[in-house]
């Protein structure tokens, strides 16, 4: 039976319509986002940590005027700082014409990502192979890290004080490392643990080396090559890894992925790609109305801890400090700002269909999504934004012509996950999470689209000039 224009009409009219930016974005908004994906794309293999990703943005924050912020400055509209919180987080902000009093616009986003940390004592030789020992940071699924060439991160504070910046396995040339896994002509065994337990923790190894130091009366002669090469490369002890962050991430760069180019597959876009997008917005808000403070935030991966995290004073220092020369409370500040939570989703997959609410997921190339609560089960860990909060996210986004679709982490049983948003509410802002569909999420190789974060640009870009 073929449909009266009159329910086609009423539908249109009534019904949420959603459809593929594939089909709603003009074609030079798509070459646009395609041109936008090419500088991402060499911001994720520049800042492959958060240490990296913090050196990063501060070159492209200082190429468009940024300086250091100062304590106790009394900033003018148009103003542009910038603060690096020990080389891992960075909080950066754009001073409006509005007084600050009104609040600010805050961006946050994390930038570390899922990865695998050297332990403190990590070097050692068993059956005359050298291997590191590892703790894994973040919700790894072990199994997706072996086999694989990985690269060596970090930096190590040796006994003076003195540091050495390591970044190994990146450059054409540089040697790589990788974790072991079994043959499946020996697997039998293996292949009857569960998935999560198929790689165990301390099956995690390194092998980082073979040849033995010439010197047929000592032990541990590969080791000791190992630590003879470290030392004259990086003039460090085996008692300096104790002081030293050493993270191993995949040594890949990231590339467009299929025959169309539409997807960008890479390491660590849970959650650079919200960084990206809400730093580039924030590096091109000149004189906005009210404030604009951008957040790159370190540790949601495991909790927002730390003084590098979000689940810290440090925010509210920061606001304090930039309020305080205006003779201003840095909790009124707080009271009147609002906030855009920047992470990722969990996009709709066709393979694995079984553990989305397809009404209410999000899909690949619909848009930047906008997750009005995340959290698990009965929406523990949220912060649940308010209905008056998300109307004015969603006119905002409207009237800026921003593709944007709503999403929900899986079914309501199926598990779930946080994200910055409560630490950020528990401060008194208004918060909605918004973010970019992911497939792979906190695989090796995680995958989005040009379209989707080009919009979550744009959504950042929107919000900048909020008021
Ligand atoms: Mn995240
Ligand atoms: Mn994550």
């Amino acid at each position: 039976m073929a449909e009266s224009n009159a329910s086609k009409e009423l539908k249109e009219t009534l019904y949420l319509n959603r459809k593929n930016g594939g089909l709603r974005l003009s074609e030079e908004e798509i070459r646009k986002a395609e041109e936008y994906a090419e500088g991402y794309k060499r911001f994720l293999d520049a800042g492959k940590t958060e240490r990296e990703a913090v050196s990063a943005s501060i070159a492209m924050a200082e190429e468009k005027g940024f300086v250091p912020y100062e304590y106790g400055k009394k900033y003018a509209p148009g103003d542009r700082v910038y603060w690096n919180n020990r080389g891992k987080s960075l909080i950066l902000a754009v001073m409006g014409t509005q007084p600050i009093e009104n609040g600010v616009n805050l961006m946050a986003a994390h930038i570390d990502s899922p990865r695998i940390d050297l332990k403190g004592c990590p070097l050692y030789e068993q059956d005359e192979l050298a291997l590191f020992k590892t703790h894994y940071y973040g919700g790894i699924r072990k199994y997706q890290w072996v086999a694989m060439p990985l690269s060596l991160h970090g930096v190590i504070v040796r006994a003076d004080g003195s540091s050495v910046t390591v970044r190994i396995g990146e450059d054409p040339g540089d040697p790589v490392f990788c974790i072991t896994d079994l043959l499946p002509h020996l697997a039998a065994d293996q292949r009857k643990r569960t998935l999560d337990a198929g790689i165990k923790g301390e099956e995690l190894n390194i092998l980082i080396g073979s040849y033995p130091f010439r010197d047929d009366e000592t032990s541990e002669r590969v080791k000791l090559n190992i630590m003879k090469l470290l030392n004259e490369k990086y003039g460090i002890v085996e008692a300096d890894f104790l002081s030293a962050e050493l993270e191993l991430v995949p040594a890949f760069p990231a590339s467009d992925l299929g025959f169309d180019r539409s997807l960008i597959g890479g390491y660590g876009q849970d959650d650079r790609v919200c960084g990206y997008t809400a730093l580039t917005a924030t590096l091109e808000a000149v004189a906005p109305a009210r404030t604009v403070v951008t957040v790159l935030a370190d540790k949601e991966e495991i909790g927002s801890v730390g003084n590098t995290g979000l689940n810290t004073s440090v925010l509210e220092y920061f606001i304090s400090d930039l309020a305080k020369p205006f003779g201003v409370d840095g909790r009124r500040v707080l009271s009147n700002s609002k906030c855009l939570s920047a992470d990722v989703n969990a996009a709709f997959d066709p393979t694995f269909p079984d553990v989305h609410e397809k009404r209410n997921a999000c899909f690949i190339n619909y848009g930047v999504v906008v997750t009005k609560f995340t959290g698990s089960g009965g929406k523990s860990g949220t912060s649940d934004a308010s209905a008056e909060f998300t109307g004015e996210v969603r006119r905002m986004l409207d009237k800026g012509g921003v593709l944007w679709q709503t999403g929900e982490l899986g079914k309501v049983d199926q598990g779930g996950g946080g994200t910055v948003a409560l630490y950020i509410a528990s401060r008194n802002v208004d918060v909605i999470d918004v973010g970019v569909p992911v497939l792979s999420m906190h695989a090796p190789f995680e995958v989005v689209s040009k379209v989707d974060v080009w919009s979550t640009y744009r959504a950042f870009t929107v919000f900048a000039q909020h008021c």
